[in-house]
């Protein structure tokens, strides 16, 4: 079986790959299908499903009272991966996360995708902010990414977190790790950041793919950077098409990417969302000519919410 590792490092020509959200809780998997349906013309080398904690969230009932709920509004990373392969016979690559997961539902998990013969990962730690603080799994997590894929690279071995042993996988897991070319927001400095990313090469991952970035020179730069410091695996660039008006200050926030000036003054003279996504596509287009020019063949999608965004800077690009 070809790995997602060996696809990326084996694209000699323009590619292409995106990632999905699984429904939210209550929505019907349909809609990640028509996403699918609408992207497939242009041959996806993997798909990438996300992966979501549970989340504190308050509600006020009928009777004006504020509930405080905890619960994962976006369950199913692991059957939507599974259904997906089993529907388009695409590649996936489900993500894995440490926060709020402990490790034996982690070992659960890789369990049961490697019975579904699902043996591509994306390893993360996963959003830690402070509205998760209260919603730990209650038992021991990995803390970083690379506690995650030593927990990976046990289970390989064949080993079990109790210990105990089985034969080793006749598929043993691969995987990517994520990068960020304007560095982590926790991070003290880039030098640091790139110093923990070469930690995840060095412990197995095979590739990178980055966080969403709005300025090339900062995705070229980060390249350099790691190159120098001697991490030799593929750096695949994130791309998001802003497509919706308050995504000029949600991203940022989120994010923690800047937006390039020449990018905002264009962004801020929308007067709605139609206006917004043309404008939106029209730079993330100029962004994908320049990396695909520059050698980078395979370009990664954030496609939630801008499916049309994606479809449109796809076809003019491939
Ligand atoms: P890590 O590699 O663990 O790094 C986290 C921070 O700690 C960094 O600042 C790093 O420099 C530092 N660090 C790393 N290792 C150590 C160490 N051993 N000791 C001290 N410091 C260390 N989030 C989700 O919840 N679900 C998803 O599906 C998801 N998918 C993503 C996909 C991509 C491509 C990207 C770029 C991000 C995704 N995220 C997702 C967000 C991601 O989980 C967060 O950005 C998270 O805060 C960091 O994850 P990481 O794997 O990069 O963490």
């Amino acid at each position: 079986m070809t790995t997602v590792a060996e696809l990326i490092r084996n694209t000699d020509k323009p590619s292409f790959s995106f990632e999905l959200l699984p429904p939210l809780k209550g929505n019907s998997i349909q809609k990640v299908f028509n996403t699918i349906d609408r992207l497939k013309e242009f041959n996806p080398l993997y798909i990438n499903i996300t992966s979501h904690r549970d989340e504190i969230v308050y509600k006020t009932n009928e009777k004006g009272i504020t509930e405080r709920r905890v619960f994962r509004k976006r369950p199913g990373t692991v059957a939507v991966a599974a259904s997906i392969q089993n529907r388009y016979q695409i590649p996936v690559v489900p993500h894995m996360i440490c926060s709020g997961f402990s490790k034996s539902e982690t070992e659960y998990a890789l369990i049961d995708l490697n019975f579904l013969g699902i043996h591509d990962l994306l390893l993360l730690r996963g959003d830690n902010s402070s509205r998760h603080e209260f919603c730990k799994s209650g038992q021991e997590e990995n803390t970083y990414a690379i506690d995650l894929i030593h927990q990976v690279n046990n289970l390989n071995k064949g080993q079990f977190l109790d210990g105990t042993f089985m034969e080793p996988f006749e598929t043993p897991f691969s995987y990517g790790v994520a990068g960020y070319p304007e560095k982590h927001e926790e991070a003290p400095n880039q030098e640091s950041d790139i110093y923990w990313l070469k930690q995840k090469v060095e412990a197995g991952a095979e590739y990178v793919i980055t966080q969403m970035f709005f300025d090339n020179e900062k995705f070229f730069s980060f390249v350099n950077k790691c190159r120098q410091a001697g991490i030799t695996v593929p750096i695949v660039p994130g791309i998001k098409p802003i497509n919706i008006k308050n995504q000029l200050t949600i991203l940022p926030k989120v994010f923690h990417t800047e937006i390039p000036e020449p990018l905002a003054h264009e962004l801020r003279k929308c007067k709605n969302n139609e206006e917004t996504s043309l404008v939106g596509t029209e730079w993330a287009t100029m962004q994908c000519k320049e990396l695909l020019s520059r050698g980078f063949n395979l370009l990664h999608f954030y496609s939630m919410m801008a499916t049309q965004s994606v479809y449109d800077i796809a076809k003019e690009v491939y």
